[in-house]
């Protein structure tokens, strides 16, 4: 069984915790408010429409036509919608049916620890091997990778480079020297780089997510992913898609079509809707979740935890060292026990020991009462550990 000792996801475990002591819940990245409301109106009129039959397997032709111009639009990207373009079950398919349709067992697949979790499912799944690179954070906290270390990842069976940027957990947006290091190398030993971009759109204190994609030489060897999740706050309709040149996307599409086929018709409807309509509700999620995560970072500092201000993505790395512990993965397994609130260990992505240990990722992706409620929990059992440096 290629995923024998995969057991449950952390997010599931963390969640179901969550619930069983009636914590607060800063673990699984998901919004506890909704997104705009006539995109949401948009598919429900499609249900009572008659769109509820299979759409065409590569997606409804107004979605992929309305990701084409997105594309173009915020990156000057040109994709053919008939030919380039792949709707998905959430990012999490296209990752799947990209790893599956580009690796051989035995293929190298450079991912970048902490990575999320499904990389390393859906790299077991294709009987592909990983190859982690480190971000460790650097002396403001910011996490990053050591392009000496990525270039020695790099073998006669590497096939792929999996990148996430804005990045799940750390918060990180790669810079354009950080993404020439990594199209350098790419272009040297010709690899292709699978990108996922869900957090493209939520990036912080006028940072901008790059994708990957422009750099010279570089589209013809990209397969980007993105997410109608997290820009429009829906993360349970699992709307996702995939970017490539014609010859990489249809080997995802030929193995797309065996996992899923297809997906929700009025649900891709309404976010080709949101696509072409909504982008002003998004830069207004964007300016919220940056003051959200203003806040959770002022509380958790109170409570003596340190942290960095992330550039993007829903979640904040805090060191819990200053409470008493290196340990985040067990700190993280008790503190909804003893503090009423549930974050995620950050060792949990990592292969190496020595990467993440003392770090849990908290999600800012609630409301403020929310994390009010939160912060005064963590203060309470702060105050019983240790005093606050
Ligand atoms: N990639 C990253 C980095 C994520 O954080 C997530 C979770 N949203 C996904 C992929 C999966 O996205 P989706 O829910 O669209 O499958
Ligand atoms: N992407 C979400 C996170 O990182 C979790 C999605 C899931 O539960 N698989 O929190």
């Amino acid at each position: 069984m290629a995923l024998r000792g995969f057991g449950t996801t952390i997010f599931a475990e963390m969640s179901a915790l969550a619930i069983d002591t009636g914590s607060v819940n800063l673990g699984q990245g998901f919004p506890d408010t909704d997104g705009p409301t006539a995109m949401v109106e948009r598919a429900v009129e499609g249900l009572r429409n008659g769109e509820n039959q299979y759409p065409p397997g590569r997606g409804v032709p107004e979605l992929r036509h309305a990701i084409a111009s997105h594309r173009l639009d915020h990156y000057g990207l040109r994709y053919d919608a008939d030919n380039e373009i792949l709707v998905t079950v959430g990012a999490t398919e296209g990752i799947s049916a990209t790893v599956l349709g580009l690796c051989d067992p035995g293929d190298e697949v450079v991912v970048f620890e902490p990575y999320y979790d499904s990389y390393a499912a859906t790299i077991a799944l294709a009987g592909a091997t990983r190859v982690p690179v480190s971000l460790r954070p650097d002396s403001t906290g910011r996490f990053g990778f050591d392009v000496e270390e990525l270039r020695a990842s790099v073998t006669s069976r590497t096939r792929l480079v999996l990148l996430n940027s804005p990045h799940n957990p750390t918060g990180t947006v790669l810079t354009r020297a950080e993404l020439e290091a990594v199209a350098e190398v790419c272009i040297a030993h010709d690899l292709i780089v699978v990108t996922d971009e869900v957090y493209e759109h939520l990036t912080y204190d006028g940072c901008e997510h790059i994708p990957i994609a422009t750099l010279p030489g570089m589209r013809e060897r990209c397969v980007a992913i993105s997410s109608a999740g997290k820009s429009f706050s829906v993360t349970g309709w699992k709307i996702g898609w995939v970017c490539a040149p014609a010859p990489l996307l249809q080997a995802v599409n030929t193995v797309k079509q065996f996992l899923t086929y297809t997906h929700s018709p009025a649900m891709q409807h309404a976010v080709a809707y949101a696509l072409s309509n909504e982008m002003a509700w998004v830069a207004d999620l964007r300016s919220s979740l940056q003051e959200r995560r203003d806040q959770l970072a002022a509380g958790l500092e109170s409570v003596g935890l340190r942290v960095t201000r992330p550039q993007g993505t829903y979640f904040i790395q805090a060191d819990v060292r200053p409470l008493g512990t290196a340990d985040g993965a067990r700190f993280c397994r008790e503190l909804p026990h003893q503090a009423g609130v549930v974050g995620i260990p950050t060792s949990v992505f990592c292969d190496s020991p020595d990467v993440g240990g003392p770090f849990v990722r908290f999600a800012f992706c609630k409301r403020p009462e929310v994390i009010d409620e939160a912060v005064q929990r963590l203060a309470r059992f702060a105050a019983t550990v240790a005093p606050s440096s």
